[in-house]
Order: structure tokens, then sequence, then C-alpha cells
């Protein structure tokens, strides 16, 4: 009776984990990994309920067992490479049950020993978990969570390659009918819910971290052109141009504007002028180099910090941008209508904040509009007293107007 009540417990346990997998897969809105770790607890406690319940004797009741074991560990890998964009090597787990079932059918017909069922489906599972461990080793992202489930899983795996060879050397051999009684069974109830309680937590930790990065990156990233938004970009220049100060390197400011654009939303719409955000969006992070940080800081306004870079290169990055867009053709206007950006720049004075660098950038943009739009005045032709464009690229008003006219 105590037998049955503990070993009730980890199927207990497992249930809860299951209910708590579904709850964040639904609400929480999570990807299907989440749906394959549940359905990884829902396999292992059928399985353990099935061991624990029915007459483990039977060769029927140990290829069902494995069968659900099976199930639930290639249910668990499934999740686990997908939440890491890793291959799952499903003909891989399908080939070690296929060994694994194959000859457990041929130690359960020439002997009535359980210690080589026991080591075959063991050495099934741990070497299902060396394929996870194997997949999710070659994935691009290792965070501190990645690493601990990399961990985890290496130790569950290797549980169950030595934890019966271990108690099978104390035991040497379990009569099937006696077997709920051998110290292997105490052994394995033991290590099945310490082994299924610590992948659980590890798992509902990765999926809170998975939900906390989720948030963050939607505060942080704006969904239409993929760009930092104004808080997060203002926010990493601050950090960024105290990281240059210290290093001793220059930075500059590029600030952005969509030239004529509340026209393009009331001749076109506001879809396509959004679909033209997007596009502009695309064409900075394509042209900024990784160090650079780019951020959507109004409607059609953005900015971008040009990592070691003095201002005439960052006025060669404008431009670069400035023709990309020029050319573009954006979807839903007339194949022959172009739209223009115009462009400030300014590199970074001895010292100086973001709010100054921004102020002097920002007037330099406006200057680019004052002199006809479609071009890129850098903040030292100021001190000139005249305005003279980088580029002097026709300016889209008249076309504008014959376009709303
Ligand atoms: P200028 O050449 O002087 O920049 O003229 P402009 O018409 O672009 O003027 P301004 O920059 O002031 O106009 C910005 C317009 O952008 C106002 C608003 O209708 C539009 N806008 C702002 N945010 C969005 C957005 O998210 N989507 C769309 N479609 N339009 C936006
Ligand atoms: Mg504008
Ligand atoms: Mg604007």
């Amino acid at each position: 009776m105590r037998e049955q009540i503990m070993g009730l417990i980890t199927p207990t346990m497992a249930v809860v984990f299951i209910a708590v997998f579904l709850v964040m897969w639904w609400r929480g809105r999570m990807g299907n990994y989440v749906l394959a770790f549940a359905a990884s607890y829902l396999f292992f406690a059928v399985g353990f309920g099935i061991t624990h319940l029915f007459d483990t004797g039977s060769p029927y009741v140990f290829h069902i067992t494995q069968f659900f074991y099976t199930m639930s560990t290639a249910s668990g890998i499934w999740g686990l490479t997908r939440r890491a964009g890793q291959p799952p090597y499903l003909g891989v787990l399908l080939t070690i049950y296929g060994l694994a079932a194959t000859t457990l059918a041929v130690a359960v017909v020439i002997t009535s020993d359980i210690a080589p069922r026991l080591i075959i489906v063991n050495v099934g599972y741990g070497s299902m978990y060396l394929v996870c461990v194997m997949s999710l080793l070659g994935a691009q992202r290792r965070e501190a969570i990645d690493k601990l489930i990399i961990a985890t899983h290496a130790v569950m795996g290797a549980q169950f390659m030595i934890r019966p060879v271990l108690t099978l050397l104390v035991e040497q051999a379990i009569a099937a009918d006696v077997y709920r009684q051998s110290v292997y069974y105490s052994v394995l109830n033991l290590s099945l819910a310490l082994v299924s309680l610590m992948s659980a937590m590890v798992l509902v930790g990765a999926c809170v971290y998975d939900q906390i990065r989720a948030v963050r990156e939607q505060a942080e990233i704006d969904g239409l052109t993929g760009l930092r938004t104004r808080r997060a970009f203002e926010q990493d220049v601050v950090e960024l141009l105290e990281k240059a100060k210290q290093e001793y390197l220059p930075v500059s400011l590029v600030v952005a504007d969509i030239d004529h654009f509340k026209a393009v939303n009331d001749v076109w719409g506001h879809q396509i002028g959004d679909h033209a955000i997007a596009r502009f969006g695309e064409v900075i992070r394509g042209t900024i180099r990784d160090t650079d940080i780019a951020g959507r800081i109004g409607g059609e306004e953005f900015c971008i910090l040009a990592w070691n870079c003095d201002e005439e290169a960052a006025v060669t990055m404008a431009e670069r941008i400035r023709r990309k867009f020029a050319e573009m053709q954006i979807k839903g206007m007339p194949d022959d209508h172009r739209l223009t950006a115009s462009f400030g720049a300014a590199g970074r004075g001895e010292g100086e904040g973001y709010g100054k660098l921004f102020a002097r950038t920002d007037s330099a943009l406006y200057r680019a509009k004052d002199a006809g739009r479609n071009r890129t005045v850098r903040d030292g032709e100021k001190q000139g007293g005249v305005v003279t464009p980088i580029n002097t690229g026709a300016d889209d008003q008249g076309e504008m107007r014959e376009a709303i006219a």
C-alpha cells in the first residue's frame, strides 16, 4: 500500500506540470514547443501509471510502457530542439526506439529476468537524450538558460545510462514477480521523481524566460520596422555614448525623416504609408553595421548612432540609405513613383551628451528640408554660415503635388 501511494507522487506531479505548460501555452500564447512539453509529461504520466498499476511481469506491459516513455522523451526532445531552432532528428529517435523495441522483444522471450529489459529500454532513453544534447549544442543562441537546459538533459541522459547498470550490480537479477519489491524499483521511483522535477523546473524556467524576453522585445522593438523603439534607442545611445567616451572612439548621429509623408497617407492611404515606413526601416537595417544602432523615434522619423564613425563617414552612410530608398519601388504606389527622405548628420563633440548631439543633428535635418529635401546636411556645414547640401537630388515636391492633383 505504501509503495502504491509513493508511486502516485510522480504521476501527480506530472499532471500539475501538464496543467502549467498548457496554461502557459494557451494564455501566454507561447509556441508549440510548450505544448510539446505538456505532451511529454502526459505520456510520462500514462507510462508511469501503467508501470505502477499493471502487472509488470507481463511482456505486453513492458512494450506498452516503453512506447509511452519513448513518446514522452521524443515529445520533450521535439519541444526543446524546436525552441532552440535545431533539428529534432526524429528519424534517429525512431531508429533507437526500433532497435530497443526489437531487442526488448527478444529479451522478453528468452528470460523472465527483468534486468536485461531494464538495461535495454534505459539505454534507449539515454541515447535519445544524447541525440537531443548534441542537437542543442549546435544552436547559435547559448544564453544561461540554454546552457542549463543542455546540462540538465546531459545529466538525464547519463542517469538513464548509469542507473540501471549500478542498481543491477547491487541486485544482480530481478524476477518479474518481485519487481516492485526490488531495490531497483525504489531507486527508479526516486530518480524518476527527481529527474522529472528537475527537468520540469528547468522547462518552466525556460518558458518564463522566453515570455519575459518576448515582452521586453515587444517593448524595445518597433513592430513595423524591426528597429528599436524611441525609448529603447535613447537608453542604448546613452550607454554607447558613455562607452565611446571611455574608449576614445568617435561616434556620430544621423536623423532621417521621410519627405512629404502626410501626402503619402492622403493619396495612397495609411496602409501603403505604413508599408513605406517598413521598407525605410528595412533599408536602414540593411545598411548600418552590427555595431551601429537605429531606432524609429517618431512616425516616419529615424535616428542612427554610428559607432566608431566620424561625421564624414556618417554622411556617407546616410547617403547610402538615402540613395537606396530613393530607388525603391513601394508596393501599392505607381511604378514610376519614388519616395525620398532627408537626413541630418553630426559628429559627437567632446564629452557631448545625447540631448545636445541630437539637437545639432536635428537642426541639420531641418536645414536639409529647407534646402529642398532628398539630401543629407551635415552639422559641420553650419560653421561657414552656408548650407551646402551634400547631394542635391531632385526634390519630389513638384512630383508629389502632381500625384495629389
Ligand atoms: P516633410 O517632408 O516636411 O517631412 O513633410 P511630411 O509630410 O513628411 O511632414 P511630417 O514629417 O511632419 O509628417 C509626418 C506624417 O507622417 C504625419 C502622419 O500623418 C504620418 N505618420 C506618422 N506616423 C505614421 C505611421 O505610423 N503610419 C503612417 N502611415 N503614417 C504616419
Ligand atoms: Mg516627413
Ligand atoms: Mg516627420
